[in-house]
Parts: structure tokens; C-alpha cells; sequence
């Protein structure tokens, strides 16, 4: 039998973060939204969690950590010092 796999978004942050969210794990519960130190996250017009504003995000994971439906993941970016290092 063919697997499918949920489709993920992948949104890129101006710091480097990157926010996945699998649309249909999400549930709308909205802890991802009120627990977003920063106000990055909202829900779309499909009641789906959205990354709204993408240039706040701190990396922080608080979205990741307490989503219950494994529905949002975020892959910090590497910090400008790390970056010049490997230069
Ligand atoms: S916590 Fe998870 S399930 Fe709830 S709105 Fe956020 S992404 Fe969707
Ligand atoms: S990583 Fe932190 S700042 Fe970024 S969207 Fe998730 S909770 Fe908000």
C-alpha cells in the first residue's frame, strides 16, 4: 500500500528560524498562539495555526513544546557567532 505523508509548511524566519506546521495534525486548540512569547503565530482562515508574523519569531520552541498534536516543530537558526566561526 502507497504511505502518504502529511503535507508540512516550512516557513523561514528573517533570523534564520524555521517553523514546520503539518496543517492536519493541527486541531485549532490555539496553546501554540497564547503561549508565543512574540504574537508570531495566528489562525488562518481554515482555523489552522498560521505563522502571521514570521519576523518576530525568537526561537524559543515554546509553540513545539506544548503543541499536543505534534502539529508545529521549529529548527532554530544558528547564531551569527557560529556562523563566523566556520567562516
Ligand atoms: S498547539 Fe498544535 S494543535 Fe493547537 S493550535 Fe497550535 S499547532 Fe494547532
Ligand atoms: S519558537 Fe517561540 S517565538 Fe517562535 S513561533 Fe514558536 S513560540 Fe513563538
Amino acid at each position: 500500500m502507497k504511505k502518504v505523508y502529511p503535507k508540512e509548511k516550512t516557513t523561514l524566519t528573517k533570523k534564520g528560524h524555521k517553523i514546520f506546521i503539518v496543517k492536519e495534525f493541527c486541531k485549532s486548540c490555539g496553546i501554540c498562539i497564547n503561549f508565543c512569547p512574540t504574537q508570531t503565530l495566528g489562525l488562518g482562515e481554515d482555523l489552522k495555526v498560521e505563522v502571521l508574523r514570521p519576523d518576530n519569531c525568537i526561537g524559543c520552541l515554546v509553540c513545539e513544546l506544548l503543541c499536543p498534536d505534534f502539529a508545529i516543530s521549529v529548527e532554530k537558526g544558528k547564531k551569527k557567532e557560529e556562523v563566523e566561526e566556520k567562516k
